[in-house]
């Protein structure tokens, strides 16, 4: 009987390490146990993103279809996020343009909350991802065999004092899946466009891979400049969200990657902002020093 019982450990045991080797089972803060592309591989993401040091990119406009469309989704808790999977009927929103190599139709978005990119050392309370195929490869597991087969357009969202009432309803769902695991919840009237800067027009560009194993690279990264709105009481739904061992998920953002050899592109939107809170406050220590030095300057010429 023992042996027996032994035997059945022993094959759970391999089952395990099976799982994790696939990268079916993993966790966040354990990144030593991701899939072995994930530590071994030189261009993978998230990266910590500088203004200084990417180099500005004349790319065309991005052209977008279908975002603006009303779909019927499904809302889930998959343990290490929650994802969005609208109901596209043979109407699936597709991006090209924008420096990017195919036309490429949208798969899922999925949440992380904090930010997996950092811009200018900030990290954002969240990061929508919305992840996209080439359209020549039929579906994302045939696309992430190849380079440039996988499009992610980052949306970064910066905090603001109230609720952003455009994506509010994802928020009523979320309650609803925090503790259900693998349940999806249906979201109606889902629109894209409501979760995207209304400027996308800048942006940061790079290869990466995709933040969860098994960080398949040749990831093409889109990362809009421009912010969307998100209160701190929103967030903390997220934060709510309770993993495969109902623990709570407090953040699911893997840490930086290295950039090795790889340049990071910038195209500027012609329309300024105050990108980031990082960027008003030191735009805010500029603009009190410089009066100062002309007052210093002046007071010791007069
Ligand atoms: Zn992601």
């Amino acid at each position: 009987m023992l042996v027996i019982k032994t035997i059945q450990i022993i094959f759970v045991w391999e089952y395990i390490q099976k799982q994790y080797a696939a990268g079916h089972d993993w966790k966040y803060h354990d990144e030593e146990h991701w899939s072995p592309l994930c530590k071994e591989g030189t261009h993978q993401s998230p990266i910590a993103l500088y203004d200084f040091s990417a180099k500005s990119m004349h790319y065309v406009p991005f052209n977008l279809t279908g975002y603006g469309n009303t779909f019927t989704a499904k809302m889930k808790n998959n343990g290490h996020s929650a994802e969005i999977r609208p109901d596209f009927k043979n109407n699936t929103p597709e991006i090209k343009g924008g420096g990017l190599p195919e036309t490429y139709q949208m798969d899922h978005l999925h949440f992380h909350w904090q930010s997996e990119h950092t811009i200018n050392d900030y990290r954002f309370p969240l990061e929508l991802h919305i992840v996209h195929y080439a359209k020549q490869y039929g579906n994302l597991d045939e696309a992430k065999l190849h380079v440039g087969g996988v499009a992610v357009v980052a949306v970064l969202f910066d905090l603001s004092p109230d609720d952003d009432e455009e994506i509010q309803p994802i928020f009523d769902i979320l309650e609803s899946i925090q503790d259900d695991l693998n349940d999806p919840k249906e979201l109606n009237d889902f629109v894209v466009k409501r979760f995207i800067p209304r400027d996308h027009a800048g942006f940061y560009r790079y290869e990466g891979s995709l933040t969860t194993p098994g960080c398949d690279e040749g990831v093409i990264w889109t990362i809009f400049t421009q912010t969307m709105p998100i209160s701190r009481h929103q967030v903390e739904t997220f934060e709510k969200i309770r993993t495969v061992d109902h623990t709570m998920l407090k953040e699911n953002f893997r840490s930086l990657q290295p950039l090795n050899d790889r340049t990071v592109y910038i195209k500027i939107s012609p329309i300024p902002h105050p990108r980031s809170t990082a960027d008003t406050k030191k735009a805010s220590v500029v603009a009190y020093l410089i009066p100062c030095i002309f007052y210093i300057l002046f007071k010791n010429n007069s």
